[in-house]
This record gives C-alpha cells, sequence and structure tokens, in this order.
C-alpha cells in the first residue's frame, strides 16, 4: 500500500489523529450547521430513538457531542466499515468484522453505537443480527457502499448524487434481511465528509448525522496503548468517540478498549449510546 493510498484509507476511516475537522472538510464549506432543536415529537415518546430536528433551511441536522451531557457520559461508537467492492478481499480471507471486540463490550458491559455499513451486514449477517438484537447496542447506518458523499474524500470512490438517498435506504434494507432489530435512524458520512449539498439532499431520509469531537487514531494503529490514551486526553463530558469494528483495518481497538473501559470508570465516566446523548440534548 503506497502511502498516499495508506493516508487515504486512514482519513477514510475517520481515525487522523488530527480531528474530525479534517476528515469533514472535504465538500469545501461544510460549517457546522448548527445542532438544531430536537423535535417535539421525538422527546414526546421517549422509547423512539431521538433525533434533531432539521437545521436551517431544513438540512439535515448534525450531531458531534452533548453540549449539555447529564454528568460525565462518553458514547463509545465503531464503525463497521466495509466498502462495496471489497467482497473479493473478504472472499480471501480478510476480516472486516472483529467478534472479540463485541465480546469484550459485553464482558465489561459497556453500550455502544455501532456504524454499519450495508455491505458490512450482508458479509456477516449472523454477527449483525446478534448485534442488532442486543440491548447493549443500537445500529446505525454508515451507507451501503461505503463510498463518499463529497467529492474529495481522501480517496475514497465518490458516490454519484443521484445515488446518495437510495444508498442510505439500501443499508436500511440490508440491515433488516439480517435481522437487525435494534436500529436507530442516525448516520455516519463515509470518512466523515459532507457539505451543505449532501445534508440538503439527506433531509427526505430523516436521519440525523453523527459526527464525533474525539477520533482514537485505530485505524491502522498498531499500539493499542497510544490509542487507549488519544482517548483518554480526548474525552470530555458528552464525548462522541469514534473506533471501528474491522479487525484488518483496526487490529488494536479491542486491547484498547480493555484499557480505556475501567480508566474511564475510574475518572467517573458512565458509558451510554449515541441516542443517549441526543436524548439529554433533547431534554435540557
Ligand atoms: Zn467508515
Amino acid at each position: 500500500m503506497t502511502y498516499v493510498r495508506r493516508f487515504a484509507m486512514v482519513c477514510a476511516l475517520g481515525a487522523l489523529g488530527v480531528g474530525a475537522a479534517a476528515c469533514s472538510g472535504g465538500g469545501g464549506s461544510t460549517g457546522h450547521p448548527g445542532r438544531g432543536e430536537v423535535s417535539a415529537s421525538a422527546s414526546a415518546a421517549p422509547s423512539r430513538p431521538p433525533t434533531l430536528a432539521p437545521g436551517p433551511a431544513g438540512l439535515t441536522p448534525v450531531f458531534k457531542s452533548a453540549p449539555h451531557p447529564r454528568g460525565r457520559t462518553v458514547a463509545l461508537t465503531f464503525d463497521a466499515d466495509m466498502t462495496a467492492d471489497e467482497g473479493p478481499r473478504a472472499a480471501a480471507g480478510e476480516h472486516f468484522d472483529n467478534p472479540a471486540l463485541i465480546a469484550t463490550l459485553r464482558r465489561l458491559k459497556v453500550p455502544a453505537t455501532v456504524f454499519m455499513t450495508g455491505r458490512w451486514a450482508e458479509e456477516y449477517p449472523a454477527e449483525a443480527k446478534s448485534i442488532g438484537s442486543d440491548p447493549l447496542f443500537e445500529v446505525a447506518n454508515h451507507s451501503y457502499s461505503h463510498y463518499a458523499f463529497t467529492g474529495q474524500c481522501y480517496g475514497l470512490p465518490t458516490m454519484p448524487p443521484a445515488r446518495m438517498r437510495s444508498d442510505v435506504a439500501r443499508a436500511f434494507t440490508a440491515f433488516r434481511k439480517a435481522g437487525v432489530k435494534r436500529t436507530v435512524p442516525y448516520f455516519r458520512f463515509p470518512g466523515g465528509c459532507y457539505d451543505k449539498e449532501v445534508l440538503r439532499k439527506l433531509t427526505p431520509a430523516g436521519v440525523t448525522a453523527v459526527q464525533w469531537d474525539v477520533v482514537s487514531g485505530d485505524a491502522f494503529a498498531t499500539d493499542s496503548a497510544a490509542v487507549a490514551q488519544q482517548v483518554l486526553d480526548g474525552v470530555r463530558p458528552g464525548s462522541v468517540v469514534v473506533m471501528h469494528c474491522t479487525r484488518s483495518a483496526a487490529p488494536a481497538t479491542e486491547a484498547a478498549v480493555r484499557a480505556v473501559v475501567p480508566k474511564l470508570r475510574e475518572r467517573g465516566y458512565r458509558f451510554v449510546r449515541v441516542s443517549e446523548l441526543i436524548r439529554s440534548t433533547a431534554q435540557h
């Protein structure tokens, strides 16, 4: 893998150590569309996953971290990446899943949000179903194909604009086919790349885009202690941490989680799913 390709992959995985802005600026004037107001209907029906109301001019709202968390809460999020053209690599033995990571989260009783691509759910339907049936987890949408939604996104293939909405819908369809029950209407852009135009295009999909404020740096990392330290240095109350659930591209994540969880608990942190952070925004 050339350096350029490797760099592209790392950022596509949302794991550069320079922060989310580096990955979310692909389309130029991304700006922050604001967190928007939380929809009244969501707060009136607490059993349904809360979402943010559309931002200015009806744009898809973007959630990055909770501005008013209830105490020391933190959401670990795991991107289950697999790109639509990676089937042959999986067939050749590459592991895009990470069962040990999921087992560790269960053993340590750490709630988490898994941003899954539809292609991943097709490759690992039993794991997708198991994750999506466990009350510890919620499954969010990371697109079907893991193609970029903006033109410049660190080497990811670019999604034709006409396919964007259907690609998001196709991921939810793949979840249903795999038997995933606990889905939430949250969407993470591949590579974190978005701009105003794509936020407008996805408005009819009714999703809340979820970014992050803490980059774990787990993509291609082999030093789990360094990943753990980066997380520990970055977490604040209400943080969203981006990590990955794919062995081949993020082999140190499970060990990093084992190191991070007890330390954050010592500091008084409680692990929550993204929906709880969004709900805390709703009820503030
Ligand atoms: Zn991804």
